[in-house]
C-alpha cells in the first residue's frame, strides 16, 4: 500500500514539474507579486474576475517545488469561487499547515500540502502563493464585490 505521505509527494512533484495555469493573464482584472525571502521564492498571481466570481486564475514565478506545486494546486481549485470562498478556502489551507486543523472535504487536493506543518520553515513556501492572492484581490476596487 502507498503511504499517505508517499502520496502527497507525488501530487506535489506532479505539479511542480507540470504546473497548472502557469502563464500571464495579460488582461487581468487583478494581479500582486509575493516573495519569500526566506526561501527565495517568487510567485505573480493573476485573476479574472466576473461580478463576484474568479473566472480564471493563473501564476507565474520561481521557487521552490512546495512554492510551485502551491501555487499550481491554488488555481485549480479557484477557478469558479466567489470571492469570499477563495478567502474561505485561504482561511482553512492556513490553518491546515500552521495549526493542524485540516477541514479535509473542503481542501481537497490542497491536502497534498498539509505536510509541511511538520517543517515550519516550509510553511511561507506553501503559503505565499496564498498570500499573493489575498494581497492580488484587495489590489483592486474592481475585485471587491459592489453589490
Ligand atoms: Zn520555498
Amino acid at each position: 500500500m502507498i503511504s499517505l505521505q508517499t502520496l502527497y509527494q507525488e501530487v506535489i512533484i506532479d505539479h511542480n514539474r507540470a504546473p497548472r495555469n502557469f502563464h500571464k493573464i495579460e488582461d487581468a482584472d487583478c494581479f500582486a507579486d509575493g516573495f519569500n525571502p526566506l526561501c527565495g521564492d517568487k510567485v505573480s498571481v493573476y485573476l479574472k474576475i466576473s461580478g463576484n466570481i474568479i473566472t480564471d486564475v493563473s501564476f507565474q514565478g520561481c521557487g521552490c517545488a512546495i512554492s510551485t506545486a502551491s501555487a499550481s494546486l491554488m488555481t485549480e481549485s479557484l477557478k469558479g469561487k466567489s470571492l469570499e470562498e477563495a478567502k474561505s478556502l485561504f482561511e482553512k489551507f492556513h490553518l491546515a499547515v500552521t495549526e493542524d486543523k485540516s477541514d479535509d472535504e473542503a481542501l481537497g487536493k490542497l491536502i497534498a500540502l498539509t505536510g509541511v506543518r511538520e517543517f515550519p520553515s516550509r510553511v511561507k513556501c506553501a503559503t505565499l502563493a496564498w498570500h499573493t492572492l489575498n494581497a492580488a484581490m484587495q489590489s483592486d476596487t474592481e475585485c471587491v464585490s459592489t453589490e
